[in-house]
């Protein structure tokens, strides 16, 4: 524990001294206590573990098929809010020690905690769009609590069917990779949280930034590269950032 105290203010001092801090996030920030179905939905998705099922040629010759695969992941966004680590990086962009957070996860959540800039670099299962007028819906919107709704989704306007806004095997990045990478090419400090960063393009956004921080539990492919690599839950590391941070604050007044 003494350890990790010594790491974590290093890591406070890093911070402070940083002047364009941002952050990575991956399905690890979530992982080690949130319901499995969180860390399923993150995974799943993100790495495409199935690319034969989501795959942008199933969604547009079998929505029906595409939606009967996709409905319980809907159903996690009545079932899952923002964890403590969700909430502390929204309580540093408060309070200006870091300008954004670029996220690999799917499920909305650094949004829902208060963050105001995100990345979303693959997508959000919050919405969906229409891929024939391009009519944007919330899925609160259109799928009530209870889960009881017409599938596959259809466009309000038009009545084509209604695609999730997460990537799907096949299509282009979306834009938010591209403001993140622009992102990661201004910041001087990249602080890699509950992610092993290991996939490509997403590998490609730390290589800009020549000072990188590694939070996970489990190695990272950036560890060697990091000017600090912190090995532990990222829970129990952004609980004790914050009580640093308070700490010194304190001290400076
Ligand atoms: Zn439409």
């Amino acid at each position: 524990m003494k350890k990790l105290i010594g790491k974590v203010t290093k890591l406070m001092e890093i911070l402070v001294k940083s002047k364009y801090a941002v952050v990575l996030t991956g399905p690890g920030i979530t992982a080690e206590y949130d319901s499995s179905y969180t860390k399923n939905l993150n995974n799943r998705l993100m790495t495409m573990l199935d690319p034969e099922e989501f795959t942008i040629g199933r969604y547009k010759d079998d929505p029906e098929s595409f939606y009967d695969l996709g409905a319980p992941f809907f159903s996690m966004i009545y079932e899952t809010a923002p964890n403590e680590v969700h909430l502390a990086l929204a309580e540093l962009e408060k309070q200006g020690l870091i300008k954004s957070v670029i996220t690999q996860n799917v499920d909305g959540l650094q949004k829902v905690a208060g963050s105001k800039k995100v990345f979303e670099i693959h997508g959000t299962i919050k919405t969906a769009s229409c891929t024939h007028c391009n009519r944007k819906v919330a899925i609160e919107d259109v799928i009530p609590e209870n889960g009881e709704c017409e599938l596959p989704l259809h466009c309000p306007d038009c009545g084509e069917p209604l695609k999730p806004d997460v990537r799907l095997h096949g299509e282009p990045l979306p834009e938010d990779f591209y403001k993140a990478k622009e992102e990661a090419r201004r910041a001087d400090l990249m602080i890699i949280i509950g992610s092993a960063i290991d996939l490509s393009p997403d590998n490609e956004l730390p290589a800009a930034c020549k000072n990188i921080v590694t939070i996970n539990a489990e190695p990272t492919v950036y560890d060697g590269k990091a000017i600090l690599s912190i090995q532990e839950k990222p829970v129990l590391v952004l609980k004790l950032l914050l009580e640093v941070i308070d700490k010194r604050d304190i001290n400076i007044k």
